[in-house]
């Protein structure tokens, strides 16, 4: 049976900026419920290793995940295996943030770190093929392509980065990218050109998935954008990193985004809609990293903490200049 819950702030997603989140919302003795679909860790789940990750030289992503969960749990803070659906401004000033069980978390505040969803290429075969060749992890789906010959899409970090790690399985690592240069960091791509196992495509657009009887991938078409000649890579996989959209559709009402719709905050990262924050990768910003999704979480339950104090007392004033400091 659905019920009600109430907390001080609900934190919507555990990838690294929900935990972090929770566990300063949590180290300030504030009742918080962290609602995550799937296992805490978001995008560090699809990060093999982490070598930006101020501390450690080297850590595995699933590792970091877990070290991010236990610290946060250490705190106080709840975490509850929930799909949400919607997060609602009530007249009263609380928020309802609803699951798809019906279940209602009832709280003055909400942290929406929810991240984003990978882009699609939305050519033909790509639906079809998902999970049969398509696949947006690396991490996830990487080993079931060993010693075989493989197309990744994109021209990001992620691409870059994941079709390099895609060579410890894949003999054979096609990048297809859209123009003659990468955006990826210089780092990255340095570590990329000098795999033997990769194949740069320039120029290049994706435009078919194809497969065979028993609906696997077996290829995909390309178009070489300055030639116009179309050719066939014999690839039983296709690694798709063409970008993320930011996951807000949960967000119930009208709030100020950029033209990419990605949450504008102000600096203790509230949103438009007053007690809503925002920290992560469905935040605007200049970048998109573990480091900034944590100090994106950092500000914003320390924000709730005040936002919560100035309810009580009346005002919905949070005044970040001066305002904080370093506590240890
Ligand atoms: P991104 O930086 O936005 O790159 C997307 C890539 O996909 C671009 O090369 C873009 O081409 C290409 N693209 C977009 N739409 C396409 C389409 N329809 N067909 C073909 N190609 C298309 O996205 P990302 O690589 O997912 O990275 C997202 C964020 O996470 C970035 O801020 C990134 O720095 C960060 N990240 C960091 C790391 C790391 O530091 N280790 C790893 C992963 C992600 P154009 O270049 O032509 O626009």
């Amino acid at each position: 049976m659905a019920t009600s819950h109430p907390y001080d702030v609900v934190i919507v997603g555990a990838g690294p900026a929900g935990m972090c989140a929770a566990l300063y919302t949590g180290r300030s003795m504030l009742r918080t419920a962290v609602l995550e679909r799937g296992i805490p860790g978001g995008e560090l789940l699809n990060t093999e290793k982490l070598d930006d990750w101020i501390g450690e030289k080297s850590i595995l992503g699933w590792e970091l995940a877990k070290k991010f969960e236990e610290h946060s749990r250490e705190f106080g803070a709840e975490y509850v295996t929930a799909t949400v659906e919607r997060i609602t401004k009530l007249r009263d000033g609380t928020f309802e943030t609803v699951t798809d069980s019906g279940d209602r978390y009832v709280s003055p505040a909400v942290i929406v770190t929810a991240g984003g969803t990978p882009v699609k290429l939305g050519i033909p075969g790509e639906i079809e093929f998902a999970g049969k060749g398509v696949s947006y992890c690396a991490i996830c789906d990487g080993a079931f392509f060993k010693q075989q010959t493989i197309a990744v899409v994109g021209g990001g970090d992620a691409a870059v980065e994941e079709a390099e790690f895609l060579t410890r399985y894949a003999d054979k690592v096609y990048v297809v990218h859209r123009r003659d240069s990468f955006r990826a960091s210089r780092i990255l791509q340095e570590r990329l050109f000098a795999n033997p196992k990769i194949e740069v495509i320039w120029n290049a657009v994706a435009e078919e998935v194809t497969g065979d009887e028993r609906g696997l991938m077996t290829g995909l078409r390309i178009r070489d954008r300055v030639s116009d000649e179309v050719r066939s890579l014999d690839a039983s996989g296709c690694f798709v990193f063409i970008g993320f959209h930011p996951n807000t559709g949960v967000i119930d009402g009208h709030f100020d985004h950029d033209e990419m719709g990605y949450v504008r905050t102000d600096t203790t990262m509230q949103t438009s809609i007053p007690g809503l924050f925002a920290a992560g990768d469905l935040r605007s910003q200049l970048t998109r990293q573990v480091t900034t999704a944590v100090g994106d979480a950092t500000t914003a339950a320390i924000a709730v903490e005040k936002y919560l104090k100035t309810r009580d007392e009346g005002s919905h004033e949070i005044v970040a200049q001066g305002s904080g400091g370093y506590t240890a």
